[in-house]
């Protein structure tokens, strides 16, 4: 599947690209204003710039992309986009730290464009000016749809490669050259091996999520993709959090960057309403499903820890009557766009998933958010709560924690700098006493007597659950 097919209005998102939109001056109001194959580049160009004066435009950002931003409910730079942006179109290097639902993609999408626009030329064949590395290929995804709204009516071309797709049609597609090209790391290496796309032209490069670019996963790929880009470039580089030791990395990538935080990184939005449930293992099914059940209208994420256990847990939730998709690993790339977009349109209204969710995925209607397991890795809380209370809204987080989890809790806590409120259950004994000692985070000796306890399967479906 190609990027094309995400040049429609998204499903469930109400704002149209062109709601709203004003008219180009001497253009044709209501016509589609996207740049015909065969249509002269300096033909277009002359034709398509608009006079408008808008806060994005005072910031520098070229009036063709401005246009397209009140069309999308863009009305006033955010807090993220305010600092970025002018020191993006000033060409500077940048180290973004900002919570998810920020702005983040439009922070660094806005003044790539218009740099790219001052180029006024075609890319050469089989490179790209541009380049976004995104951690999974859902984040790929949402970004190529962000950008390619905001190109709307210019000659801005982007193309998102990721894995699960045929390599033959991308290798066919970049033929023709690229302004900008969205990769995960491992498909662009493997275009790359194949002599599909030479980054010697890219002078410009994205880390979104660059904690996790930069970790232990990505940064071989990475280290690959950056040798072979050009010195004299941009690089950008956006993350909720950066770990002190991630951020040396990250300047290795950077020169002399601009650096804007818009909160303190690792800390969760405000508007997230969060607490933690104690509960143990063999009883999260049935606490999960009294909670979905008194929410049924509205969208949750589920997240477990592995592939495995997320696919059992939303069979048994479709069991007990619920809209579930299933989104890990081990689905088919077309299984997981499938399971995204019926997402999206509300038509599932529970999304089971491993960390390949956790991160950036940006759906204003997801009200719940649950980590049935708690994630071992702190900073991964932080992202996956980020799922909820998006562009404005409220939401909440529920941490489903059993007694073996008193230690990922105690390391989500401190990584937060925060308590979590008890909103369920009873928390272990030893758990509690460290807790108001202030003590060490860890295991306490009470988890390891409760875990001997054997985990106990869901026998019965709740009351609710039944009945639906
Ligand atoms: P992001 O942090 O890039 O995932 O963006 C989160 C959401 O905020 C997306 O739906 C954007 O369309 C939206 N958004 C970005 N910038 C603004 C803005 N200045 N005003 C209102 N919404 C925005």
């Amino acid at each position: 599947m190609t990027n094309e097919s995400f040049r429609t209005n998204r499903p469930g998102n109400p704002r149209g690209p062109r709601a709203g939109k004003p008219h180009f001056r001497g253009g044709k109001p209501g016509a589609s204003h996207r740049r015909h194959q065969s249509e002269p580049e300096e033909k277009f160009i002359r034709r398509a710039i608009p006079e408008i004066d808008t806060p994005f435009t005072r910031m520098g950002i070229d009036p063709r992309v401005a246009i397209n931003l009140s069309g999308l409910g863009i009305e006033n730079p955010s807090p993220i986009q305010e600092k970025s942006i002018p020191a993006i179109v000033e060409g500077r290097d940048l180290l973004g730290l900002a919570q998810t639902g920020t702005g983040k993609t439009a922070a660094f999408g806005l003044p790539m464009l218009t740099r790219l626009l001052n180029i006024g030329r075609k890319p050469e064949p089989r490179t790209c000016r541009a380049l976004i590395l995104a951690p999974t290929r859902e984040l790929a995804t949402q970004i190529a749809e962000n950008i390619d709204n905001y190109a709307i009516g210019t000659p801005i071309r982007q193309y998102r490669v990721v894995g699960g797709a045929s390599i033959n049609v991308q290798v066919q597609r970049l033929e023709r050259g690229v302004d900008v090209l969205i990769a995960t790391p491992g498909r662009l290496i493997d275009l790359i091996d194949r002599g599909a796309i030479d980054l010697s032209q890219t002078r410009y490069l994205v880390l979104d999520e660059a904690d996790q670019m930069l970790d232990i996963g990505f940064i071989h790929a990475l280290r690959r993709i950056a040798k072979m880009l050009p010195r004299e470039r941009q690089t950008l580089l956006f993350s909720a959090t950066m770990p002190k030791l991630m951020e040396e990395l990250a300047d290795s990538y950077l020169t002399d960057p601009v650096r804007v935080a818009v909160n303190p990184p690792g800390q969760a939005a405000e508007k997230i309403e969060q607490g933690v449930h104690f509960v143990n293992q063999g009883d999260k099914a049935t606490l999960l499903a009294e909670y979905l059940s008194k929410h049924r209208d509205e969208l949750a994420i589920v997240f477990g820890r592995t592939k495995h256990g997320s696919e059992k847990l939303s069979k048994l939730l479709e069991k007990w009557g619920f809209k579930v998709a299933a989104i890990h690993g081990n689905k088919s790339q077309g299984q997981r766009e499938r399971a995204l977009a019926s997402f999206r349109a509300g038509d599932t209204k529970v999304l089971v998933a491993t960390d390949v969710a956790a991160r950036g995925l940006d759906i204003p209607e997801v009200a719940h958010v649950y980590n049935y397991d708690l994630p071992n890795v702190p900073e991964n809380y932080v992202h996956r709560i980020g799922r909820t209370a998006r562009a404005g809204r409220d939401g909440r987080a529920i941490a489903f924690c059993s007694p073996a989890e008193i230690g990922e809790l105690r390391a989500i806590e401190r990584a937060m700098k925060a308590k979590i409120a008890i909103v369920g259950g009873e928390e272990p004994f030893e758990a509690a006493k460290i807790r108001e000692r202030g003590g060490p985070a860890g295991r306490p000796q009470g988890a390891g007597a409760a875990r001997k306890r054997p985990a106990r399967r869901p026998s019965r479906a709740p009351k609710a659950a039944q009945r639906a």
